[in-house]
């Protein structure tokens, strides 16, 4: 086997002696050359030394078994449907699947009942887990997006926010952009297609303000036809002259070094 196990439940059945032949030696190999199943196997033989230290000196029902490997059966159904498909998994179907074979194994009985039932919670709990950490990376992104939907409705609304539209400059990609900003809130949002940056390149946005240094808003690489879009807090208070897009190594500069692709002066507002 090159890959890792397809089911987690193998590092278990592993440290409990649950599995032979190919299946055993398949795992030893690749657990000889992959840090992370490795681990996933110390894991597994850590659990198993606690369950083996705490299972109880009876022997369950056999119904009690037989109920508990079926529920071991379907987890592993359910949890691994679109999973590759490993090679052992055919000829494991002729002989009642890995699960038929280690329960005829030499497994002790005594605790037997109660390291499945370990296993199946373990791996319960671990797909749970999983899918927290999915919800909770959902619910943050949602979070964010209405967050700065919230701050672009500000921007907008805001009477003294400006809009300063970027032109292309002459033997410079194409493209246009469109600059909103709002000094008090220092807000800024940028919106703009232009063509993707030469090799090794990369765009960044910056406002020139009536005085002092040009102040970074932005490095970005568009792709062909993608439009870009950002919004940026920045320090309060700058009056802009203009704001210019300029060509910059890869992953932008302190101050601007390379030529303008595009640019637009603010207009002067007489009060
Ligand atoms: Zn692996």
């Amino acid at each position: 086997m090159n890959g890792h196990p397809t089911r987690e439940e193998d590092f278990d059945l592993y440290a409990l002696g649950a599995l032979e032949g190919d299946e055993k030696q398949a795992i030893e190999s690749h657990v000889a050359s992959c840090a992370d199943c490795a681990r996933k196997l110390a894991e597994a033989r850590g659990r198993v030394a606690m369950i083996s230290f705490a299972a109880p000196r009876v022997e369950p029902a056999p119904h009690v078994k037989e109920l508990l490997l079926a529920r071991v059966r379907e987890e592993g159904r359910s949890a691994a449907p679109e999973r590759a498909v490993a090679p052992r998994e055919a000829d494991s179907s002729s002989s009642g699947g890995v699960f038929g074979r280690w329960w005829t194994a030499v497994l002790a009985p005594v605790g037997v009942a109660l390291a499945i039932a370990t296993i199946l919670l373990w791996n319960q709990n671990q797909r749970l887990n999983r899918e927290m950490a999915d919800l909770h990376a959902a619910l943050v992104t949602q979070q964010k997006t209405l967050e700065e939907a919230h701050h672009a409705a500000d921007l907008l609304a805001a009477r003294d926010t400006i809009v300063v539209p970027l032109a292309p400059m002459p033997g410079m990609p194409k493209g246009m952009g469109r600059v909103t900003y709002n000094s008090d809130m220092g807000m800024l949002m940028y919106d703009g297609k232009v063509d993707p940056a030469p090799a090794n390149k990369s765009y960044q946005l910056w406002l020139f303000p009536m005085k002092g240094d040009p102040i970074n808003a932005g490095v970005f690489n568009p792709a062909t036809d993608e439009i870009s879009h950002w919004m940026m807090k920045m320090s309060p208070g700058v009056t802009p002259a203009s704001f210019a897009i300029t060509l910059e190594p890869a992953g932008g500069m302190p101050h601007p070094t390379g030529p303008k692709v595009l640019a637009g002066s603010v207009p002067v507002l007489k009060g």
